[in-house]
């Protein structure tokens, strides 16, 4: 171990002039997950016990994995006591500034009115939005405190207008709740808060149980036993819920050229190798000398050693990449085919790239734009496509939070306009009752 510490940390270098496509691809594939028939194996069980036994089972799980024995209900329950979310000045204005700031942003997201279309004169079509009613909010717990996700997936909910907001979250081995938790709760009008984590915490919202409300969609990130459960209940009919996306460990990819500062490239790769051994970093360096790169190594190293999680970083260091290429589109095209959570442009001219961007998460833009504003303050949402699913998911925004629903709305010349087409059509699939629903209606006319 001693001499691992010493070892400089680095990520392995590539150049796509030289470098096979199929190098390259394997040099940028993301870290192998575990199993999910495994993980499958040992959540099923938990859900069905939840389903059948509720808050007995639910609470029995808690003592289990949190050791919060002194827990008798698996439930929190609005209005929170002040005493549960006493918290320093500094942290509440943090979380104030951060709050509104997500607000705005996911307000500025809601339909001015609904759409609507003449396709043929007398036939109209619109689409409109209506909240999806309860939502069930996972913030995880374990050792880390992450009022940042309840933020992230709260406030939403809360512009969306959903009626019913739970928020589950492990509690601590005392039986309780972090007080940012519990103050973000309170501020975007929370109904409760399940005392529970893992796939025990995902069935009770999925199924409900004497205490625990059932929801109709439920999100936000977790290990690999929460997404196991949110897949498993997604496709279960008994349940009816959905769910947002899948998850998996955070991810970067940095685009950088020599106008980029090399410890402000170090630093935004560091931001996610501390998430955890399974995440990866990727570094594209357009057109840097030797002398350039060697300095971004150089901080990557520094910087690394400096920071508390530095065992962490490297192991996510251990199967994270740089890419030399002599140009932006190339970069772009390497970016665009990995479809990064979190891409940074740290080029002249970023916004100019922006339009070059086709599968990303979110991006940030230039070298004032680090990746931790978006985390948790600048107003963009932080839960995000991982392992390259940006290339066919929206990361969570206002939209999570609503159903489309649309209409049609035909007169009488309508009908005549369009009828002849659905009654063509109806005999081609031969669904006679379809067509008669038309030419009954076509003949009254004439009468
Ligand atoms: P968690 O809340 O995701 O999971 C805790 C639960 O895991 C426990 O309550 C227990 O039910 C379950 N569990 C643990 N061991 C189990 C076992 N052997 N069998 C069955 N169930 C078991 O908390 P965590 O484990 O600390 O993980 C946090 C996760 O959140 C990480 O995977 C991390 O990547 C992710 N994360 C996401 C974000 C984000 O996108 N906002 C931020 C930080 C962390």
């Amino acid at each position: 171990p001693k001499e691992a510490a010493s070892q400089k940390i680095m990520m392995k270098v590539y150049n796509m002039a030289k470098a096979s496509p199929e190098e390259l691809d394997e040099a940028l594939k993301r870290p192998s997950q575990k199993s999910s028939e495994a993980i499958m194996k040992i959540v099923a069980p938990i859900i069905d016990d939840v389903r059948k036994n509720g808050d007995k089972a639910v609470l029995a799980y808690t003592h289990k994995f949190e050791k919060a024995t002194s827990l008798t209900s698996p439930v929190l329950k609005a209005p929170f006591p002040e005493a549960l979310m006493e918290l320093p000045a500094e942290t509440v204005r943090a979380i104030d500034v951060s709050f509104e700031n997500i607000r705005k942003f996911h307000a500025a997201q809601k339909e001015e009115r609904p759409l609507k279309v003449e396709t043929m004169p007398g036939v109209v079509c619109s689409r409109f939005s209506r909240p999806i009613e309860a939502v069930g909010l996972y913030v995880p717990g374990g050792t880390a405190v992450l009022p940042s996700t309840a933020l992230m997936l709260g406030v939403p909910a809360m512009v969306a207008g959903c009626k019913k907001i739970v928020i589950a979250s492990p509690p601590r081995s005392d039986g309780t709740i972090t007080p940012e938790i519990v103050y973000v709760a309170h501020k975007v009008g929370a109904e409760s808060i399940v005392l529970a984590g893992g796939a025990q915490a995902v069935a009770a919202m999925a199924y409900g149980t004497e205490s625990v409300s059932k929801v109709d969609k439920i999100l936000g990130p977790g290990n690999q036993f929460v997404t196991a459960a949110k897949m498993y209940v997604s496709n279960d009919t008994n349940a009816g819920v959905g769910i947002d996306m899948p998850a998996g460990p955070s991810e970067v990819l940095v685009i950088a050229d020599k106008d980029a500062n090399p410890a402000f490239v170090a630093s935004d790769l560091l931001s996610q190798a501390e998430h955890g051994v399974d995440s990866q970093v990727v570094l594209i360096a357009v057109d840097l000398t030797d002398a350039q790169l060697a300095a971004i190594e150089a901080e990557l190293h520094r910087q690394a050693m400096e920071l508390p999680r530095v065992d962490i970083v490297r192991g996510s260091i251990a199967h994270s990449v740089t890419v030399r290429v002599k140009t932006v589109d190339e970069a772009m095209e390497i970016s665009n085919k990995y479809a990064p959570e979190h891409l940074i442009l740290q080029l002249k001219d970023a916004e100019k790239v922006v339009d070059k961007v086709m599968n990303a998460g979110s991006v940030f833009i230039g070298e004032w734009t680090p990746e931790s504003v978006g985390d948790y303050s600048a107003g963009v949402n932080h839960s995000l496509p991982t392992y390259g699913y940006a290339k066919q998911y929206s990361g969570v925004n206002l939209a999570s939070f609503v159903k489309h629903i649309t209409s049609s709305n035909l007169t009488a010349d309508g009908l005549r306009n369009v009828g002849e087409a659905v009654m063509q059509l109806a005999k081609v699939e031969e669904l006679d009752a379809h067509r008669r629903a038309v030419s009954i209606r076509l003949e009254h006319m004439n009468r």
